[in-house]
C-alpha cells in the first residue's frame, strides 16, 4: 500500500528526514512515535504530497508520488488526512463541512454528497449533530467530524497526525474508539500518536523516530514493551 525508500527532506540547511525506509501493507495500522521535532509530521506530509521530498521515493498503491508525470490530485484523493487541529470551516454546519470537498473535488451532486456525509457522520457517532456548527461541538466531536470528512472521500489510506493531542483528556477516548473501529474494519492507517495504550492495542507495528531517522521498529509489544535502543527507552520513560 505504501512504500517509502530512502526518503530525505531538507528545509534549507536543515535536514529533517535523513533516509527513511518502510512499508505499510494493506489493512495494517502503523503507529509512529517519537519526540517533538523528530520529523513525524514531515514524514506524513510527504506521504500526502503536502511536501516534496528532497530525495527518495514514496509509492502509494503503486503510484509513485515523486514521479513528475504522475497525476498528483488523483493520487492525493486516495489518502485521507486528519490533523491535530481539526480545520473545519466555522461558517458551515457539520453536514456541509463533510459534503463540500466531495462536491468540489469529486464533483458529487449535492444530494449524493449529503447522503454520503450522513452515512459517515453516523459511522463516527455524530448523526445527531449534522446541523450543528463547529463552535457548538466539543473538540472530540469536531475531530470526529474531521474524520468523517476524510472518510467521505473514500480514501484507501488514512493518515492521522496527533489527532488527540489538542483534546481535553476526557474527550480523547471517543476519538480513539472511532479510530479503533476503523482499524477493525480493515482501514490502512499511519498514525502519529503519543497514546501508547492505543499503539499497544491497535498497531500492527510501531515505528520510533528520532532526529529524522527510524531508530527502532517492530511489533508494539517489542518496541514499547521491550525497546532495544537506549534512545527509545529514554523517550518512553518520558511519555509512559
Ligand atoms: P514532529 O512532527 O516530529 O514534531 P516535524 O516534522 O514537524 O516534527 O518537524 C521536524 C523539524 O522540521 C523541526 O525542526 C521543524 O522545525 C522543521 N520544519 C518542519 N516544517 C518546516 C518548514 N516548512 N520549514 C522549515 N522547517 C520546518
Ligand atoms: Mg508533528
Amino acid at each position: 500500500m505504501v512504500e517509502i525508500r530512502d526518503l530525505h527532506k531538507s528545509f534549507g540547511q536543515l535536514e529533517v528526514l535523513k533516509g527513511i525506509d518502510f512499508t505499510v501493507d494493506r489493512g495494517q495500522v502503523i503507529c509512529v512515535i517519537g519526540p517533538s521535532g523528530s520529523g513525524k509530521s514531515t514524514l506524513l506530509r510527504c506521504v500526502n504530497t503536502l511536501e516534496t521530498p528532497t530525495r527518495g521515493t514514496v509509492v502509494v498503491e503503486g503510484i509513485e508520488l515523486t514521479d513528475p508525470d504522475v497525476d498528483i490530485n488523483a493520487a492525493r484523493r486516495r489518502v485521507g488526512m486528519v490533523f491535530q487541529q481539526f480545520n473545519l470551516f466555522p461558517h458551515l454546519c457539520v453536514l456541509d463541512n463533510v459534503a463540500i470537498a466531495q462536491r468540489r473535488v469529486l464533483k458529487r451532486s449535492k444530494a449524493e454528497a449529503e447522503k454520503i456525509a450522513q452515512a459517515n457522520l453516523e459511522r463516527v457517532g455524530l448523526s445527531d449533530k449534522v446541523r450543528s456548527y463547529p463552535a457548538q461541538l466539543s473538540g472530540g466531536q469536531q475531530q470526529r467530524a474531521a474524520i468523517a470528512r476524510a472518510l467521505a472521500m473514500e480514501p484507501t489510506l488514512m493518515l492521522f497526525d496527533e489527532p488527540t493531542s489538542a483534546l481535553d483528556p476526557e474527550l480523547v477516548g471517543d476519538v480513539l474508539s472511532v479510530m479503533r473501529q476503523l482499524a477493525d474494519e480493515g482501514m490502512t492507517m499511519l498514525v502519529v500518536t503519543h497514546e501508547m495504550a492505543f499503539a499497544r492495542d491497535v498497531a500492527d507495528r510501531v515505528v520510533f523516530m528520532d532526529q529524522g531517522v527510524i531508530v527502532e521498529e517492530g511489533p508494539a509489544e517489542q518496541v514499547i514493551g521491550d525497546p532495544q535502543e537506549e534512545r527509545t527507552r529514554v523517550f518512553l520513560r518520558r511519555v509512559l
